[in-house]
């Protein structure tokens, strides 16, 4: 039995931080993917878990595999192709240390996922089933994410989603735009961005986009983040905001997933419906999810950067804010 399964992109994000003699880019290869680190959140907080997933017969392909395992994540459900290879991400900073991305993947092997290929029964031996929309910028896997969300839905499971937007990944925003709106049409739990919810609807208001979810959308609990500035909860039945602790960020990558799978470790392990949720929860699941993902700014990368429970308790009964 698992309580989270996720369907999408491992790739290798090699992140460009540093120049040699000559000046020229030094490459630190991190394994990444946005659902490996919302898996891996739910993992360190004592939640089952299982990926569903292709990468490559090559090194990196391996080398992912074995960090999501070492994370405690279920990995039979990860296809290797050989003839494929896994896919690479190029990511530069700027003077102010915000991050741009470039990607290898045409085609990467996370797009190369068909619908035979998962293993159902990970689906069925979980209660939440989990996407975002890099599986959905191309076919077959945005076939098979699809199928995958309704096979699901049918079986009763919750649906939890973070749209994770990177534009250069997409043919047109339209298109992403639309994509997006489907995986918020499928969902009980959605974590979105504040940047996200600009380029969908043009509004900056985190309260209306909350609600522009519930009623339009039917999104039973909301989670709308706003990096330093902290998120907003809903439910059908309260809203509460969170607060960020003081903390001295070296690198943010990740902070978003490791929100999402440490707000979802801490409702699965309260026993609640996402719908369920009053003001005091509300308030709880969001301070635990963001220490954990402010903390984990601390540290450098995605997996290796999520904290402990103890440091999160510690870092909530300190609990200086920004
Ligand atoms: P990403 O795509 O980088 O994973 P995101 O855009 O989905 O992230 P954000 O709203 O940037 O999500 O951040 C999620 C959470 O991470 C925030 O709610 C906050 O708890 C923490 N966080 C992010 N940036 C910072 C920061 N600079 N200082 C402190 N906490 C941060």
């Amino acid at each position: 039995m698992y309580d989270v399964t996720a369907i999408g992109e491992l790739l290798i994000d090699f992140a460009a931080r540093d120049t040699d003699a000559a000046g020229y880019p030094t490459m630190k290869a991190n394994p990444g993917g946005a659902p490996g680190n919302f898996l891996a959140a739910l993992s360190k907080y004592g939640l089952r878990t299982a990926f569903l997933g292709k990468v490559g017969t090559d090194a990196f392909g391996g080398l992912l595999i074995n960090t999501l395992k070492e994370a405690g994540i279920e990995t039979k459900g990860i296809r290797q192709d050989s003839s494929v290879f896994t896919t690479l991400a190029f990511v530069t900073f700027d003077a102010g240390g915000d991050r741009s991305f470039s990607f290898a993947r045409k085609p990467g092997a996370d797009t190369q996922l068909s619908f035979e290929e998962l293993d159902l029964e990970l689906i069925d031996q979980a209660k939440v089933f989990h996407f975002g929309t890099l599986s959905l910028t191309d076919e077959p896997v945005r076939t098979a994410a699809k199928r995958a969300v309704e096979y699901a839905r049918k079986k009763g499971k919750w649906i939890t989603f973070d749209p994770n937007l990177r534009l250069p990944l997409w043919n047109t925003p339209d298109e992403a735009r639309e994509q997006i709106l489907w995986g918020l049409s499928q969902a009980d739990v959605v974590k979105i961005s504040d940047e996200e919810v600009e380029f969908l609807w043009g509004i900056t208001d985190e309260e209306k986009a909350a609600e522009k979810l519930q009623k339009e959308f039917g999104v039973k609990l909301s989670m709308v983040t706003m990096g330093p500035r902290g998120a907003y909860l809903s439910s059908e039945k309260a809203a509460a905001r969170a607060v960020c602790p003081r903390v001295t960020p070296v690198d943010t990558t990740g902070a978003g997933d490791i929100f999402g799978g440490s707000a979802v470790a801490w409702l699965l392990k309260s026993g609640k419906a996402p719908e369920e949720l009053d003001e005091k929860e509300l308030a709880a699941m969001g301070a635990f999810a963001s220490a954990a993902a402010s903390l984990s700014t601390e540290t450098p990368g995605g997996i290796p950067s999520i904290p402990s429970e103890e440091a999160v308790l510690k870092k909530l009964r300190g609990s200086e804010t920004v």
